[in-house]
């Protein structure tokens, strides 16, 4: 059965005594310095909940995640820091630790650890909570209490949003001399194939990334010691398209009625090509995801108990409630939600037998991106994924959980609404909070108004 954190596969062992005190070891002695007091934190954090549990191996992953990360800055290894939104695949073929600073950000929010680093941020003058997300602002805080990890090299991109392009220029400027790659998602679509999107076709996008991209290589080469080999980048291009293939098939379980899984199975997978996406570990967890949706599907076994509702949840999560708003609606309202805008990857698997191939796979799969596919073009690119998305997995309503900041995706909600309902017939719910600090609109107003919606519109 499905849990918070991913599936158990065949093989999942125990975190037993013996084995939960060699990872607390690796801890004290791998994580440590300056920067890495509360990624320390966040490690033991994590290890103390796998306590007794089978180790799945979405969360083997996790922990070995914190770990090589702290290793890296021991060890000498250059550190790379990455938004969300990009996948770390070309860092691991270049042998750069990646270091994605949301898992940072955004994980210290479901125990609120977040807010003092928030407020920091808003007394020194950058942003509040309605003009710059919280996603990445506690880094800024974090910076000045020296509790940040501070890599040696720092990449961004310029989508999804001002957001994040604004927060990391200033984090850049903050530490000073840190070399910086910024690259520039293009707006148009580049498949000719995606007929409905024709009017927004330019044959130049595919071929704009993919030289950002080779240039993104020359950049590294630059500015470490680390160089370019193919063969690894074939072997990293391969592991990450198999990911993906496990994930496209998932997804495709995920139509079954009763979902195969439970609300956060799905945001496993997004969460795990973020982190480790060109590893042989991703292909180990997308599996075990996949393997668990088909064998549940094949016995006809729902990852929640008697499905009622399915919902449509084409934002992202309510993380500082991460814990509890998903298994809270699964138990009150047999609800579950058929993935998130995360969680949804709609990157297939593509052709990787030449070095040339393999960079276009690569961006092929920075343009398709979860959120960023949808969210990097005109409003259509957005509502069209909606639409398509609750018709195939038959969802029973939609449900955005909403912040001002997140200026993109807010101005398109309300024709995304209008056009679900005349498409489909089903309502949604969109409601403002901040999704990352409870100070704005606790946790249980919110589960109030879904509550209200689910009750007195959709059942
Ligand atoms: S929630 Fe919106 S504003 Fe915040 S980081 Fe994500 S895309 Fe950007």
């Amino acid at each position: 059965m499905a849990s918070i954190f991913g599936s158990e596969g065949g093989d999942t062992k125990i975190m037993d005594a013996e084995t939960f005190k060699k990872y607390k070891k690796m801890g004290r002695e791998k994580i440590k310095g300056k920067g890495f007091s509360l990624w320390k934190g966040m490690y033991s954090a994590m290890l103390a909940q796998t306590k007794d549990q089978p180790l799945v191996p979405f969360m083997e992953m996790m922990l070995n995640v914190f770990l090589d990360v702290g290793s890296a800055r021991v060890e000498g290894k250059p550190i790379i820091m990455h938004t969300f939104n990009y996948g770390p695949e070309i860092f691991y073929a270049m042998g750069i630790q990646p270091l994605m600073q949301e898992l940072f950000s955004v994980g210290l929010s479901p125990v609120r650890m977040n807010e003092f680093y928030i407020d920091l941020t808003d007394e020194m003058g950058f942003g509040d909570n309605p003009t710059i997300c919280n996603a990445s602002r506690p880094l800024i805080g974090a910076y000045f209490k020296e509790a940040a990890p501070i890599p040696d090299l720092l990449f961004f991109t310029s989508t999804p949003c001002n957001s994040i392009a604004i927060t990391y220029q200033v984090f850049q400027h903050l530490v000073g001399n840190l070399p910086t790659f910024v690259m520039d998602i293009p707006y148009w679509e580049y498949d000719p194939e995606r007929k409905q999107f024709k009017d927004y076709y330019d044959e130049e996008t595919l071929g704009y990334i993919l030289n950002q991209s080779k240039n993104l290589v020359s950049w590294m080469e630059k500015n470490t010691n680390q160089k370019f080999e193919e063969e690894r980048f074939k072997q990293t291009m391969g592991w990450l398209n198999q990911s993906r293939e496990n994930i496209m098939e998932f997804q495709e379980l995920l139509k079954a009625v009763p979902c195969p899984v439970n609300s956060v199975a799905g945001f496993s997978n997004w969460f795990t090509m973020a982190l480790c996406g060109g590893t042989e570990g991703a292909v180990k967890v997308t599996k075990s995801l996949r393997d668990v949706a088909s064998a549940n599907v094949k016995k006809k076994v729902g990852g929640i108990a008697d499905e009622k509702i399915r919902i449509a949840w084409p934002y992202i999560h309510v993380f500082f409630d991460e814990m509890n708003l998903f298994p809270y609606l699964e138990q009150n309202f047999n609800a579950v939600t058929i993935m998130d805008l995360l969680g949804f990857y709609p990157v297939p698997s593509h052709d990787t037998s030449t070095v040339e191939k393999c960079f276009e796979s690569l961006a092929r799969g920075t343009l398709d991106m979860s959120m960023v596919g949808s969210c990097r073009g005109p409003a259509e690119f957005y509502i069209d994924h909606v639409v398509r998305w609750v018709k195939e997995y038959k969802c029973d309503c939609v449900i955005v959980p909403m912040q001002f900041a997140c200026k993109h995706n807010y101005s398109m909600l309300r024709i995304m609404a209008e056009v679900v309902k005349e498409e489909t017939g089903i309502p949604s719910l969109i409601f403002g909070c901040d999704p990352f600090d409870a100070r704005e609109v606790p946790a249980e107003t919110i589960r109030g108004r879904i509550s209200e919606f689910l009750t007195e519109v959709v059942m």
